[in-house]
């Protein structure tokens, strides 16, 4: 069967513009592997010399080669290919990037990746970033091609919507805490995978935060494992890529360490300025930025109809492993953000962060986890807990007790 070329985007992608030269942080400017297929590279040695001279090919195929400036086809911002010989010449890396798009049964979607700084302000503070709206695909993508098709029995393009709509309604849900979205979307993906896909959009509409927090206040435990959620941030931030170091340091800055054993991790305890200024801020920036965070990455990742990001199946290959590394990683920003929100306010006489701080420390923390595999600090905690049945989450969920 032929497939409709009904596309549906969500608005922050749908409006978005690249700032080219302007971009605090142009992609242009980094190391990164720009990948050119065989096609387009035949393209630039039969017709575009000059392209095909900054082009190299290595194990992994073709590639624009870097210089100590970034990208060799940049000049001061600029793609070099895009100014002189328009969109069409460009690689596909470069043409769909910060886009994502997926071909599923019988419609297209567009989303967008956080690395992106513009794509960050958009999610985080457009009033409805996450609003789908009709759309086309571009040229190169016109009729699906290369797009990997995904055939979800049952899935229309109506029921993709219902589905989606339910779950930002109930992520950005101003009445719960990021800790109670966490724990409805966990216990959600348990229901969901037990039940056929056209009930997903009433069970999404029937969780109760309200029970799932008096459950939360139950299930808290100890201290035991909350250093851990430090240890799976500070791998998140050696992730490849341009460093963050000050960012790094600023986290381990905020523990104060109690052991030096060097057999095993040091005993960490969060220090209390940063505590204190969770408790007496999450409602303020804290939670609405998180929320928002898991809003972007339900819309990057194609949650809940399990599929690939740009880098393979790395949040997981059901519903439960992928909603525990959401879960993981929001808490890790959550740590971060209240690390660095602390800070500022030092730095400010107890100003709340602006936009752009904010928009900062969130792209970075996506460029460093949006775009390579998950550590082992990462796949171990996800592992414990799958295996302790989601319970492991509530000792993370109390940020006073790290
Ligand atoms: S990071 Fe985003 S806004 Fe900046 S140059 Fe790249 S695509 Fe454009």
């Amino acid at each position: 069967m032929q497939q409709s070329t009904s596309t549906l985007g969500f608005s922050y992608i749908e409006n978005f513009r690249c700032l080219a030269d302007k971009c605090a942080d142009n992609c242009c400017s980094h190391n990164w592997r720009i990948a050119v297929n065989d096609e387009q590279a035949q393209n630039y040695l039969d017709n575009y010399p000059s392209l095909y001279n900054i082009i190299a090919k290595d194990s992994d195929g073709y590639r624009i080669q870097n210089n100590e400036s970034g990208c060799m086809a940049q000049d001061q911002g600029l793609c070099i290919i895009h100014r002189d010989h328009g969109e069409s010449l460009l690689s596909d890396t470069c043409t769909d990037y910060p886009r994502m798009y997926r071909s599923l049964s019988q419609f297209y979607t567009r989303s967008g990746t956080m690395s992106c700084p513009e794509i960050a302000r958009k999610c985080l503070f457009d009033d409805h970033p996450f609003a789908l709206q009709p759309t086309e695909l571009p040229d190169n993508h016109k009729n699906g091609t290369k797009l990997q098709n995904q055939n979800i029995a049952e899935l229309s393009q109506t029921l993709w919507q219902e589905t989606i709509s339910g779950l930002m309604e109930s992520t950005l849900d101003k009445e719960k805490s990021i800790e109670e979205t966490l724990s409805t979307l966990w216990h959600m993906a348990t229901k969901l995978e037990q039940n056929s896909l056209t009930d997903w959009p009433k069970i999404i509409m029937q969780s109760k935060p309200k029970q799932l927090l008096s459950s939360l206040k139950d299930i808290a435990k100890s201290a035991e494992h909350t250093t851990d959620l430090l240890y799976m941030l500070l791998e998140n931030l050696d992730r490849p890529s341009e460093t963050t170091e000050h960012l790094r340091q600023l986290v381990i800055g905020a523990f104060t360490i109690h052991s030096h054993d060097l057999q095993n991790r040091p005993r960490c305890q969060l220090k209390q300025e940063f505590k204190d200024y969770y408790q007496n801020h999450k409602s303020q920036w804290l939670q609405s930025s998180l929320k928002r965070f898991v809003a972007a990455e339900i819309t990057r990742t194609g949650f809940p109809f399990i599929s690939h990001t740009s880098n393979g199946k790395d949040y997981g290959t059901s519903l439960k492993e992928w909603t525990t590394t959401l879960c993981l990683r929001t808490l890790t920003l959550r740590l971060l953000l209240s690390v660095c929100g602390t800070h500022y306010a030092a730095d400010r006489q107890g100003n709340l962060p602006d936009e752009n701080s904010v928009i900062t420390w969130v792209y970075n923390f996506c460029r460093k986890v949006n775009h390579t595999q998950p550590g082992n600090n990462e796949m171990d905690l996800r592992q414990a807990v799958l295996d302790s049945q989601g319970e492991r989450l509530y000792d993370y969920f109390d940020f006073m007790a790290m």
